[in-house]
């Protein structure tokens, strides 16, 4: 790992998706390549288990977000409530709600193959989240692309909930515009180094409301083809947005760093 690096939050990974030694493996590696801090998300109320032994492992440098990714099957309304159940017990320990959204790319398939997708008890069940987030004021962190993304803001405006995460974003302008100016976050992975619409986004999104993540495991390509995620990847990230803002790479990953730091109030 490279010496002098500067301090780097991974602002989204998903840390039990690795095999348990390989995290380990990261979480030992991190403390000597800048990188401070981990947000691990979860996927469902399993996933959440196991985030939470991670936190109990690495308790400086993993923070934990509780919650259930869109792009899967839902679960019997039983197994929902379990997960808010579980929630309400543990929100002392979560800095937000996370991973949580709508299901863009399942349906989008679902489309391809001519198959019928109702969204909308994805859309409830988002809303539920986003009055949870609400309730215990904690940030959302939310998988909601393109015309998702208008659906998850029209959500958090009915709810009056401001502390949003849209990791991984991918938008049209008005959208994009429309997020900046309601003061939400955007996160941006490795792929902001080779892939153009990343970089158009990083233009014209303030540096002010940026993280970087690796959403990890996650594998990349470009430069990182073959390659298995790990969050030093962000290095490369803070180059590439150097390059666009046209600024330092110290001052781009300091700012960066201070974003995630006010972001989930750590
Ligand atoms: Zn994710």
């Amino acid at each position: 790992m490279p010496n002098g690096s500067f301090p780097m939050i991974d602002a989204h990974i998903h840390l039990d998706l690795y095999n348990p030694a390989h995290t380990q493996q990261i979480m030992e590696e991190c403390q000597s390549c800048g990188i401070k801090k981990v947000i691990a998300v979860s996927m469902n109320l399993s996933s959440c288990l196991v985030n939470r032994e991670w936190l109990q492992s690495y308790p400086e440098q993993v923070k934990v977000a509780y919650g259930f990714h869109p792009e899967q099957k839902l679960p019997a309304e039983e197994e929902i409530q379990q997960l808010f159940d579980w929630i309400d017990q543990h929100q002392a320990e979560m800095v937000a709600i996370g991973e949580v959204g709508l299901p863009y790319y399942t349906q989008l398939e679902a489309k391809k193959n001519g198959q019928a997708f109702d969204p909308e008890p994805y859309i409830h069940l988002l809303e539920r989240f986003v009055k949870t987030a609400g309730r215990y004021e904690k940030p959302i962190i939310l998988h909601a692309v393109y015309e998702d993304a208008e659906i998850a803001c029209d959500l958090l405006e009915k709810h009056n909930v401001t502390k949003a995460h849209f990791h991984w974003f991918k938008g049209s302008e008005s959208t994009t515009l429309r997020m900046s100016r309601s003061g939400y976050y955007i996160s941006v992975t490795p792929d902001v180094v080779y892939e153009p619409e990343i970089q158009q986004l990083i233009l014209q999104y303030p540096l002010e409301q940026i993280m970087i993540e690796t959403d990890g495991p996650w594998p990349f390509e470009g430069p990182f083809t073959g390659q298995v995620t790990h969050p030093v990847m962000m290095k490369d990230s803070c180059r590439a947005i150097a390059n666009v803002k046209g600024l330092s790479i110290e001052e781009t990953a300091s700012v960066l760093y201070q974003n995630t730091k006010r972001f989930y109030g750590m």
